[in-house]
């Protein structure tokens, strides 16, 4: 069983977020992908992050008729700051047998050193970097952190950097959408339209539970 791992605020899940996993889901041969709304990040201001209430309801609507994806709100029940080392552990936990790709964009992976025990978290399982709009694709020398460069090497019968551990980590080129949440948050907050960036579900989810207006 090959899982993805989608981490994030979600705040709220578009659809750049949602097309990236298909096909890295696609791309990887993953059986599920499991979407993980973030309970309180790290790095965040708080003051526009919805609760972890509505962003777990949008990501379930979102999701809602794609087999292949699913979610979970492990992290809002661990409650606190959501570390994705801690996520990663917990899902290893409940599928002793299971290969985890956790995947992220390019954006979140060249913060990578701020994450907790990114050292560690980075040996725990397999990477999938994917592109996004604005952040041009580095090479893997560029953009890890000195302190871990030493433990990835070019593997070119597999393809992608190897680590130490044996896990792989991949750069996978995806449909760049230029769509963020932020960007969705501020035309809610001035009425604008956000049609076609999200799902109309939950964008009348949205609507019907007055979020993102103050
Ligand atoms: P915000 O603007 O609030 O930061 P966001 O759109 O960046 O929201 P996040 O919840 O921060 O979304 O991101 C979750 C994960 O999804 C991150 O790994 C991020 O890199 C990735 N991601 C977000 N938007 C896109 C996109 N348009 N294309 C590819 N990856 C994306
Ligand atoms: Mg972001």
């Amino acid at each position: 069983m090959k899982i993805g791992i989608f981490g994030g605020t979600l705040n709220p899940i578009h659809f750049g977020h949602l097309r990236a996993a298909e096909e890295v889901r696609e791309a990887f041969g993953l059986d599920k992908v499991l979407f993980v709304p973030s309970a309180f990040p790290p790095h965040k201001r708080k003051e526009d992050l919805e609760s972890p209430f509505h962003r777990i309801e949008m990501t379930r609507i979102a999701i809602d008729g794609n087999p292949y994806f699913d979610y979970s709100d492990m992290e809002v029940r661990r409650g606190g700051f959501s570390y994705s080392v801690d996520t990663v552990e917990e899902v290893r936990k409940g599928l002793p047998d299971a290969e985890i790709h956790f995947i992220l964009g390019v954006d979140a992976f060249f913060e990578i050193e701020s994450w907790k025990d990114y050292r560690r978290f980075l040996s725990l399982c397999n990477f999938i970097i994917v592109t996004r709009p604005g952040y041009e694709k580095r090479s893997l020398g560029e953009s890890l952190p000195l302190e871990v460069r030493g433990d990835f090497c070019y593997d070119s019968a597999k393809g992608c950097y190897g680590h130490t551990s044996g896990h792989c980590l991949n750069f996978s080129e995806v449909t760049l959408l230029d769509i963020s949440s932020t960007e969705i948050r501020k035309r809610l907050k001035t009425g604008k339209s956000v049609k076609y960036l999200l799902p109309q579900k939950v964008e009348e989810y949205i609507k019907k539970n007055n979020l993102y207006k103050t």
